[in-house]
């Protein structure tokens, strides 16, 4: 199959990928992310489109105009989301036609009745962030300051339609497979198309970036859910891997890279615990080495980016404790490890 990388089509948002398969590049104004992928299979009974952009009109607009230039009629098209990140997510009660249906991953449906209050699953993780060393003060700086001004989907006007893991949908020469991935969220999913190599990757797997892993509340190991998954995706040989932000890249190559730096960053979360027992985890992600750009004259790790970090972190911790290669002790008011 000819795949056309980085061909610019029609207006400065498409690119397209292969044959009917086009890229449309989102901005996401207010999110360090720059832009989303949304990708669009056209077909001429019916054509998918894939992640929508955040519920505000520049997102919307740029899919409706992309849409249109394409040929791809609202009416013909169903919406399939890789998760319910608002990023992802937003725009899709805005975009759907009433005939047709927004797909969402099974175990993400209860997310999407929340999704205008991104509060509540904020609120969620307060009662744990507090143990793990941060105080009120803090968490309410580290998880509200930054919170992009973004709204989930209207859940109220219905169309919404559950997806489960290995569930198919077809359009054109293309039929894509659900694959449940959970890590980056719990019901994440990706999409494959068998007969063109294609996986929709969403944010399971990104290039030159990292997909943020951060504890759910009820999910006990999450990082270990989120190497599953992409130790699953390894078995899948895919001729390019189409992700939810940024380029797209070589799937198998990708995978060993996270695997590799998770591993690493599980072996400096150990020693720093063997090194300096019965810190906190706010304490350990400050011990932890991190890639950061700062502002001049500036330490430590800046407030929006401790919010990644920090749960990085836990997520790290977790699966130490789950494999029994760390223990948690509980003092002074927090949780402590050694
Ligand atoms: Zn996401």
């Amino acid at each position: 199959m000819e795949i056309l990388n980085n061909r610019k089509q029609e207006n400065e948002h498409i690119t397209e990928i292969c044959k009917d398969i086009y890229r449309i590049q989102i901005p996401l104004n207010g999110s360090s992310l720059g832009t989303i992928n949304s990708y669009v299979i056209r077909g001429a009974d019916r054509s998918l489109l894939i992640d929508t952009g955040y519920r505000a009109e520049p997102c919307i607009e740029t899919i409706r105009s992309s849409l249109s230039l394409l040929g791809v009629r609202p009416e013909k098209t169903d919406i399939l989301l890789t998760h319910f990140h608002n990023d992802h997510s937003g725009a899709a009660t805005d975009l759907i036609h009433p005939w047709r249906k927004i797909y969402v991953p099974a175990q993400e449906y209860q997310f999407f009745g929340i999704g205008d209050d991104p509060k509540v699953y904020t609120e969620s993780r307060r009662p744990r962030y507090l143990k793990e060393g941060l105080s009120d003060e803090e968490f309410e700086k580290m998880m509200y300051i930054t919170l992009p001004g973004s709204k989930g989907p209207d859940f109220f006007a219905g169309q919404f339609s559950p997806v489960d893991d290995r569930q198919t949908f077809a359009a054109g020469e293309y039929t894509l497979t659900a694959i449940h991935t959970p890590g980056h969220t719990p019901g994440h999913m990706c999409y494959w198309d068998e007969a063109h190599g294609l996986m929709f990757t969403g944010d399971h797997i990104l290039f030159d970036i990292s997909p943020n892993i951060i504890p759910w509340p009820g999910i006990p190991n999450i990082l270990g859910l989120y190497l599953y998954s992409l130790q699953k995706l390894q078995n899948y040989p895919a001729a390019i891997a189409l992700p939810g932000h940024r380029q797209p890249g070589s799937l198998s190559a990708r995978i060993d890279e996270q695997i590799r730096h998770h591993k690493q960053r599980l072996n400096e979360c150990e020693s720093l615990v063997k090194l300096y027992p019965d810190k906190t985890a706010l304490e350990i992600t400050r011990l932890l080495s991190w890639k950061i750009r700062r502002p001049r004259g500036t330490r430590g790790i800046p407030l929006p980016l401790l919010r990644y970090a920090f749960g990085e972190c836990l997520c790290h911790l977790d699966y130490l404790r789950f494999q029994k290669k760390i223990e948690q002790t509980f003092s002074g008011g927090f949780y402590r490890y050694r």
